[in-house]
């Protein structure tokens, strides 16, 4: 057999989905997986909604569509922006199949094999996969209760550049981090945007969490995108607020570069689903869905609190983790603990978690897991909290 390229060596399953079959184990308690609540998703509603769409538009909508995507869907991106408040054309919006697209196309937009990118340390496992694909090095800049500290950010740019390297952008979560719960404070925000402009660095802003505040009421961070539009490429996601599986996600940047990622785009996926766009349109533009997200935020702030609550009565002397405040998950760190084979510990006592070593791409050994609650009930979650309170009890 022919070898494969040098860069497909760099190819690594996601630590996430290799658990998946164990997470489907019904014995099993699976705080792993970043899934939204299966009582969330809209199944009877969107079985009418697309019977009405294909009765008005005919299979028109199954045909093959614009790299482009659905000038409705463009629109309803152009609001909920708006409510991130970001203020954006359509001619800056490129829809896509997922925002995991967003990150694959802007990497390979942007990165030469041996670039650097800096991101949060710990950071999403999903994007690191992305990043050693186009054999990009990455750096990580270590978060605190605020997320990125700006001033981390300038040191490790300015080290960077003096080593001769190229950092062609920051990649960020800034709100509910995946995998910490983290969210960047808004002075924060803007010293960072500050920082990255200054130097002529870009930042990848993913924001798939960012609808998802518990208090409703509160004033929500501005998005980086917001601060300095012309300096951040924003990705949204309609995965956790509507349906993964219709692989529903957008980006959104300056014309030019928006232009150049359908380019890219239309090479991998033709098009985005014109279905899914259109099924989107229809759920998340209907006048019933600012209720329906008071309730999934409602559901899962009561699951954040079953979490925390296990947390504090089965390891409240041997762990310390974030209160969260939005989006799916905490980061639970046990310094001491010695969490080496923890995946596997957890598993023997039917509980799987994320080992807080994926998260970094320099193979550090971590203190800490991502347990996710956004999936199980809390009776489900404060028994998984038991389980992985046994797993790393000391022997
Ligand atoms: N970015 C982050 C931070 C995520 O948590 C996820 C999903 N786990 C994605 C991107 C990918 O989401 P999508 O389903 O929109 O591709």
């Amino acid at each position: 057999m022919t070898a494969f390229a040098k860069r497909a060596e760099e190819f690594r399953p996601s630590p996430v989905r290799a658990v998946f079959e164990t997470a489907m184990d019904p014995s099993v308690v699976s705080l792993a997986g970043g899934n939204p609540d299966l009582s969330l998703l809209p199944g009877g509603s969107i079985g009418t909604l697309a019977a009405t769409l294909l009765a008005d538009r005919g299979p028109e909508v199954l045909q093959y569509g614009s790299g482009a995507g659905t000038e409705a869907f463009r629109a309803l991106v152009v609001n909920l922006m708006r409510s991130r408040g970001s203020q954006v054309t359509e001619d800056q919006v490129q829809p896509l199949a997922g925002s995991q697209a967003g990150l694959d196309l802007v990497t390979k937009l942007y990165c030469n094999p041996g670039d650097v990118v800096l991101a949060e340390g710990p950071t999403y496992v999903g994007a690191l996969g992305v990043f050693g694909s186009y054999e990009v090095e990455v750096r990580h800049v270590d978060i605190d209760g605020e997320g990125l500290n700006p001033d981390d950010v300038a040191a490790a740019l300015d080290t960077l550049a003096r080593e001769g390297r190229r950092v062609p952008f920051l990649y960020t979560v800034p709100t509910f981090q995946n995998p910490t719960g983290v969210s960047l404070s808004t002075e924060r925000r803007r010293a960072l945007v500050e920082v990255c402009a200054a130097r002529d660095v870009m930042i990848l802003e993913d924001d798939p969490y960012g609808l998802l505040a518990f208090d409703r009421g509160a004033d929500p961070a501005p998005t980086l995108h917001s601060l300095a539009p012309d300096h951040v490429i924003h990705l949204g996601s309609a995965s956790k607020i509507f349906s993964p599986g219709l692989r529903v996600g957008w980006a959104v940047a300056p014309g030019p570069v928006r232009a150049r990622m359908q380019i890219a785009a239309e090479a991998v996926l033709i098009h985005p689903s014109m279905l899914s766009q259109e099924l989107a349109v229809a759920w998340l533009g209907s006048p019933e869905w600012p209720d329906v997200l008071d309730r999934t935020v409602a559901l899962y702030a009561e699951r954040a609190a079953a979490v925390t609550g296990a947390l504090a009565e089965h390891l409240g002397d041997r762990a310390e983790w974030t209160d969260p405040t939005g989006g799916f998950f905490t980061w639970v760190r046990m310094p001491g603990a010695g969490l080496t084979d923890v995946l596997g510990r957890g598993i023997r006592e039917g509980v799987v978690i994320v080992p807080g070593a994926a998260c970094y791409a320099d193979g550090r050994s971590s203190d800490a897991v991502r347990v996710a609650f956004s999936g199980v009930t809390p009776d489900r979650a404060k028994e998984g909290i038991r389980r992985l309170a046994s797993a790393v009890r000391p022997a």
